[in-house]
């Protein structure tokens, strides 16, 4: 596994389909989704001058954030239970998975407890029963008016994670369909939502081209997963 490798060849495809649509690489960040992988391989990769990583599970974070560089930011990207939310707060600079009203106002207490503002993404449901967490796209436009109202989160945009198929271009139309939600979102809460996280190792360069400013990338750039030790 040659990490140097993957990533050049990832900040070429992304650089490519950014070509191809007329958008500026810069608009787009590398999320490096640890989950699965030692301090060591993040240690690396920070190492090739990347920042901005994710993990999937507040224990697994807990466990291994310490272990790594400190200069270097975390993304929470896996369902989040509300049990866990003062860890979460605590651990990670924008939590990119609040799926429901509930999530939002335990994250929206600790953050004040914390005297924090957290950063967050409202994860959607695009395509239906076939991926388990994510807003329903009605149930997150009832509730806007809700979220916007709590002070101690700051909503940045959306996120979706489709349920795998081999072939990105299937992933197309819900990528499309997450920017226009996220358009309508914008309306409603009279805001500009700058991000939209979607696309990972199967599927980024799609996303790129759809208009994604943050794409999750785990295999393509660390290689296949191992077990992670966590305490438990
Ligand atoms: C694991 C994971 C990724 C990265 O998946 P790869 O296919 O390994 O790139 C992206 N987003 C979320 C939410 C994940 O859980």
């Amino acid at each position: 596994m040659d990490l140097e490798a993957n990533l050049t060849s990832i900040r070429r495809r992304i650089a490519a389909a950014c070509a191809r649509v007329g958008c500026d690489p810069m608009s787009v960040t590398l999320l490096a989704v640890a989950k699965g992988h030692p301090p060591e391989a993040v240690e690396e990769a920070a190492r090739l001058g990347l920042t901005l990583f994710g993990e999937n599970k507040v224990q697994e974070a807990k466990t291994k954030i310490p272990l790594c560089p400190d200069r270097l930011r975390w993304h929470m990207i896996g369902h989040l239970q509300s049990n866990k939310c003062r860890d979460a707060v605590d651990l990670f600079e924008m939590i990119q998975s609040v799926d429901s009203l509930r999530l939002a106002e335990e994250i929206h207490r600790r953050a004040g407890l914390a005297a924090k503002t957290m950063p967050v993404l409202l994860e959607v449901n695009i395509v239906g029963e076939a991926s388990k967490f994510g807003y329903p796209p009605e149930q997150l436009l009832s509730d806007l008016p809700q979220l916007k109202a709590l002070s101690r989160i700051d909503i940045q945009g959306l996120m979706t994670v489709p349920p795998w198929t081999p072939d990105p271009e299937k992933m197309r139309p819900v990528f499309r369909r997450l920017r226009e939600i996220k358009e309508q979102c914008a309306g409603i809460l009279g805001t500009s939502l700058p991000q939209l996280s979607m696309g990972m190792s199967g599927d980024f360069e799609t996303a790129v081209e759809e208009g994604a400013t943050l794409v999750r990338i785990g295999t393509a750039l660390f290689g296949p997963r191992q077990k992670m030790r966590t305490a438990p």
